[in-house]
């Protein structure tokens, strides 16, 4: 049953990569690939935390959706992935590799929009609002307002709109439904546009490396083009160690339709790209579109880039930049205690060591006909302060109606965790029932610590009765 969902989990992470699968990556993109991996070591049980980590990488990189894990329904997902700047951040260090951008301000408040677009000088300017997601022209604003991104010649207008703007959600086709709050807009010059292409780096693990990807065709309707006139995507395999080579950065840009002068020029682009893209220790850079001026430019109008978060200790001031506005507020207080967390839909907590128990254990509540709340991961090497953070966490959230402790002590000592629960039940002055499994390391101390806290624990055998009675619990 364990493998049955995490096969499940899998497919639906495939399912939501469809970033990756347009652009034709053949194991499905980079995310789907590892959590497969990942998934592969945890079937012969070896390393259970890393598939957790995986899995949790695999949310986190999937657009904000509801997630069908088999019969339990709607696993919430927070918009967050792999490190992901707002465009106005991608845009700065884009500028840092001399690509070629245009002017900008970031504002906060619709005066400051006005003032940026008085300041700015141009002859039109374009308003952007700043969310982390895509299509953000054909999004819509609780507000009435129309598409996140409009082109005025009238500093008064963006004032005006930058109104509509803030403080609203934005809905498009990779937000969440009721979408997504802005807080920054971005006020730029905006340059006529003759052609829209598309260009992105990213990582390709079936190639071993990274991978150029691009069409003439770009712009805000890229997906549609790649299922309809695939033969309009273009890829160039990067060697790692030799870099993009002249005559590859020449051919992609002849493929994407540069001509003349604009060819060597967009060729230019693309390497100062890939400099980037090395540089941050990227996964992608994606520019939609990499457009063409009547004047003979070649610009980037738009950016994504995504980083690898093994990087983050050489990363620093890239990482410093996220935000974590539109994060999940408990995901990122887990992260901090080096907790794993994942919302789900029910009332049972589950807090257990090892994403393969998790889903076993949400499995096993399911069977019992109960729902889980949560999984909890608590990983390997715990401390007792984690376990009383970890209840913290799980009592905050007013959905929780009985906590299951599932965890199977092989590197983790069943004592420290006794300990940890024994607190927090004391400190936090725990209302709701609480099942505790215990197996493994030093069990026996740990039952005895439980038993002798004189706390209205319930302890349970095997999964199956720790489930029973969680579910039990709640009916009551
Ligand atoms: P998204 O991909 O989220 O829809 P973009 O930044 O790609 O947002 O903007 C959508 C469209 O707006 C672009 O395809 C382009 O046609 C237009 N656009 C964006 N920035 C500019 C700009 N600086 N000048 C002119 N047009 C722009
Ligand atoms: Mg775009």
């Amino acid at each position: 049953m364990i493998r049955c969902n995490a096969w499940a989990l899998r497919s639906q992470i495939e399912d939501l990569c469809t970033n990756a699968k347009w652009k034709g990556m053949e194991g499905h993109g980079p995310i789907a690939d590892c959590v497969h991996q990942q998934l592969q070591f945890f079937r012969v049980n070896m390393a259970a935390s890393m598939a957790s980590q995986a899995i949790s990488k695999g949310l986190r990189a999937a657009t904000s959706k509801h997630l069908f894990l088999d019969k339990f329904k709607c696993t919430r997902l927070s918009p967050r992935r792999w490190l992901n700047l707002q465009e106005y951040q991608s845009k700065k260090l884009m500028q840092e590799s001399g690509v070629a951008v245009q002017r900008f301000y970031v504002a906060d408040t619709a005066s400051e929009a006005l003032e940026a677009a008085k300041r700015l000088n141009a002859k039109e300017i374009v308003l952007k609002a700043q969310i982390l997601a895509g299509g953000r022209g054909k999004g819509v604003f609780d507000s009435g307002l129309k598409g996140g991104v409009h082109l005025t010649k009238d500093p008064a207008v963006v004032g005006e709109l930058a109104n509509k703007m803030l403080g609203f959600n934005l809905t498009t086709k990779q937000t969440p439904k009721d979408g997504v709050k802005v807080k920054t807009v971005m006020v730029a010059e905006a340059l006529d546009i003759s052609r829209e292409t598309y260009f992105a780096i990213l990582m390709d693990r079936s190639c071993n490396g990274p991978v150029m990807v691009g069409s003439p065709q770009g712009g805000m309707d890229i997906e549609e083009v790649a299922a309809s006139t695939p033969e309009l995507i273009f890829k160039e395999v990067i060697d790692i160690f030799e870099g993009v080579q002249e005559d590859q950065a020449l051919r992609m840009a002849a493929n994407l339709g540069f001509k003349g002068t604009l060819q060597r020029q967009a060729a230019d682009q693309i390497k100062r790209l890939y400099d980037l893209f090395l540089k941050v220790d990227a996964t992608q850079v994606e520019v939609n579109p990499l457009g063409e001026t009547p004047e003979g430019q070649v610009v980037c109008f738009d950016a994504k880039i995504n980083f690898d978060d093994n990087a983050e200790f050489r990363q620093k001031a890239v990482f410093a930049m996220d935000d974590m506005t539109e994060s999940d507020p408990t995901e990122t207080e887990a992260a901090k205690w080096d907790l794993k967390y994942i919302g789900l839909d029910g009332n049972i907590a589950c807090f257990v060591n090892g994403a393969g128990l998790a889903m076993a254990t949400c499995d096993i509540i399911d069977l019992h006909g109960g729902k889980p709340a949560n999984f909890l991961d608590l990983g390997g090497g715990v401390k007792e302060k984690q376990v009383y953070e970890a209840f913290k966490l799980l009592t905050a959230d007013p959905k929780v109606e009985a906590i299951l402790v599932n965890i199977f002590g092989g590197i983790v000592n069943c004592a420290i965790i006794a300990n940890g629960i024994t607190k927090a039940c004391r400190e936090l002055e725990l209302k709701v029932p609480l099942v505790v499994r215990l197996e493994g390391t030093n069990v026996q101390e740990a039952k005895r610590i439980l038993s002798e806290s004189g706390l209205p624990i319930t302890s349970a055998d095997n999964l199956d009765d720790a489930a029973r009675k969680a579910v039990a619990a709640i009916k009551k």
